[in-house]
């Protein structure tokens, strides 16, 4: 079961995600080639620190983990889906980049994600870029009273596919609120009408993840997740909440 938000708690969420949108893109606008990835976790915590919020991937230990994760933000690059670690590894051109940041502000938590390309792309990369991105549009056109998670991992599915694409298996979007994880998964794909009714007050982190290839991942030793068949992967989040006039993007600047 989804734990419901109030109206004013919703709204404490969008201070959250406020910030957090703000220091995403100014992370964004720092993708080139020959920048280390390091340098997005240092600027990324000063950026945190300085709009009073905190990091809420850095000491978290999720589920599936045994040991905590000692970053602020996740750096993925070109066949790694999610949660690669910031490093020395210094930005090529044409390298696709996943920023994947939560942070928590006045007790909530917020979490969203973006693909930026260093440099000149290749159209496939471009190509699948723009692809999570409509995933991601049309999945939140589909967030409100009445429709279900069924219907979000319908449209992510429907995007993934007709783009010629695939959706990363077993990796899902989850709810969000005084945990980083809540109930409940949010799949990437699905059947129209299917699955719980999403009702107001519910909020969700909509996460599509889209690989050019086959859609298996593997995890590797670090705990980051790439696609078994070496192709590229794009990922794009907002933290989103369902009110009674429809979505409501908390993770917008
Ligand atoms: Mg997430």
């Amino acid at each position: 079961m989804a734990s419901l938000k109030t109206s004013a708690e919703i709204g404490a969420m969008a201070e959250a995600g406020r910030r957090l949108a703000e220091v995403l893109s100014l992370l964004a606008a720092e993708v080139r080639p020959g920048v280390a990835t390091m340098h997005f976790e240092e600027l990324g915590r000063k950026l945190i620190r300085e709009r009073g919020a905190e990091p809420a991937f850095l000491g978290y230990r999720p589920h599936w983990s045994e040991r905590s994760y000692p970053y602020a933000l996740c750096v993925s690059l070109n066949d790694t889906v999610v949660h690669g670690r910031p490093g020395a590894y210094v930005i090529r051109e044409g390298d696709l980049v996943k920023l994947d940041l939560g942070v928590k502000y006045g007790g909530w938590y917020v979490d969203a994600a973006c693909t930026v390309g260093a440099g000149r792309i290749t159209p496939e990369a471009q190509k699948l870029i723009t692809a999570t991105k409509t995933a991601l549009e049309r999945a939140i056109e589909e967030t409100r009273p009445g429709r279900t998670l069924g219907d979000i991992g319908w449209a992510i599915e429907q995007v993934a596919r007709r783009a010629g694409f695939s959706v990363a298996r077993s990796l899902t979007g989850h709810g969000i609120g005084r945990e980083l994880h809540e109930e409940p998964s949010v799949l990437n794909v699905g059947r129209r009408g299917k699955g719980e009714e999403l009702t107001p007050g519910m909020v969700l982190a909509i996460e599509p993840m889209i690989v050019a290839g086959q859609g298996e991942v593997k995890e590797r030793k670090d705990e980051s997740v790439a696609t078994a068949d070496g192709s590229l992967a794009a990922h794009f989040e907002h933290t989103v909440a369902i009110t009674k006039q429809g979505p409501r993007i908390l993770t917008a600047p």
